[in-house]
Parts: C-alpha cells; structure tokens; sequence
C-alpha cells in the first residue's frame, strides 16, 4: 500500500494535482478540505461547529480532524493507495498519523511537496477566489491561511526530513509538467521500494 502526502501551502496546486495522481495510480484521494467543506454545505453538526474557523483561514481542531480521518481509514481498508491533499497541517496530526497506519502495519511512504513562493501564492488565491467564489478566499482569510502554514504545518518538512520522506517538487508550471514530475517522483520512489 502507498500512502502518499501531497504536501504544501494553501494555493500551491494540491488538490489539482492530487486528482490526478489518484486517477493514475488507481489512490484514494482524501481532501480534508473537501470533507469539511461538504460537511458545511450540508448543514451536518459537524458543519456547524467548523464553519466560521474555516472561513476565517483559521484551522479545525486536530481532535476533529483525526477523528475524520480515523473514520476514512476505516472506512477505506481495501485501497491500493491513499492520496492525503491537505492532511496532516499539524505535527499532533502527524503523530496520530503514524499511531493510526501503525494500527493496520502501515507507514507514511512518501511526502511530496509542491514549492511556490509566497508572491505567486497570494496571486493564484485571489484569482481561485473570484473564480469560485470561496469564502475562505478572502485577503485577509489568505494572510490567515498563509500564517497558519507558516506557525503550524511547515514544521512537518522537518519531521518529514528526519524520517527521510521528504522529497520537494517545483510546483510552477503547466498542470501537466508538474503532474509528470510528480508521477516520476512516485514511481521512482516504487521501483526502491521494490
Ligand atoms: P483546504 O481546502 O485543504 O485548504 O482546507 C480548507 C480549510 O479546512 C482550512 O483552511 C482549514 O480551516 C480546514 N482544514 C482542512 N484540513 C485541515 C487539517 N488537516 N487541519 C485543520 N484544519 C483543516
């Protein structure tokens, strides 16, 4: 089994990229952003309760977050592979990633990250904002989202690097560029593993 981390800030192409990565591969694609979202727009109590910290940039709890994930991998114990778009932003979260794959003799595989910088990110946000209209794309919810990266989950590179996981993609470029050097990256990292 792969389990693969899409790892970046907000606006770095994650979600592209990883739809296509899971298409290829034959992965499950897990967005925790996704979830959350569908959660609000149903209304559901969990919906209710992370609503306004999600549209303020802000994150949701890790107890929330790793009971979700808990109920993903539950729920999804015949997969090939698994395509984490957006978890873990935390290093509690992941901690109880190990704990949780441990639980089934699994291991993180591999961490890839896609590098944009900070100007470019600001850019590509506004323009998803007007596009889609989210609500969580505002400037000031961007300068949010930009700090939380920044205080909370850039600290997984070195927890990633310690493990030696941690490998960095460009992450400007056309869609397919970047899709391709990633799937190079995935494959080569299979054919070590075999
Ligand atoms: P995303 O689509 O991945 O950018 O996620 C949108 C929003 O959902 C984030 O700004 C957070 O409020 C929340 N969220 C998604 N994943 C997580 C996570 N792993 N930990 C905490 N909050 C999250």
């Amino acid at each position: 089994m792969f389990n693969l981390i899409l790892f970046g800030p907000p606006g770095a192409g994650k979600g592209t990229q990883a739809v296509k990565i899971a298409e290829k591969f034959g992965w499950k694609h897990v967005s925790t952003g996704d979830i959350l979202r569908s959660e609000v727009a149903q209304g559901t109590p969990l919906g209710l309760k992370v609503k306004a910290v999600m549209e303020a940039g802000h994150l949701v709890s890790d107890e929330l977050l790793i009971e979700i994930m808990e109920s993903v991998f539950v729920k999804n114990s015949d997969v090939k592979g698994f395509v984490l778009d957006g978890f873990p932003r935390t290093l509690k979260q992941a901690r109880e990633l190990d704990v949780m794959l441990s639980k089934s003799g699994q291991k993180v595989t591999l961490v890839l990250a896609l590098k944009v910088d900070e100007h470019e990110l600001v850019g590509r946000l506004l323009t998803r904002a007007l596009d889609q209209g989210r609500k969580d794309d505002t400037e000031e919810v961007i300068k949010n989202r930009l700090v939380q990266y920044h205080n909370h989950t850039k600290p997984l590179i070195d927890y990633y690097k310690e493990q030696k996981l941690f490998r960095e993609v460009y992450g400007v470029g056309s869609i397919e560029e970047i899709f391709n050097t990633l799937s190079s990256t995935i494959l080569e990292h299979q054919s070590i593993q075999k």
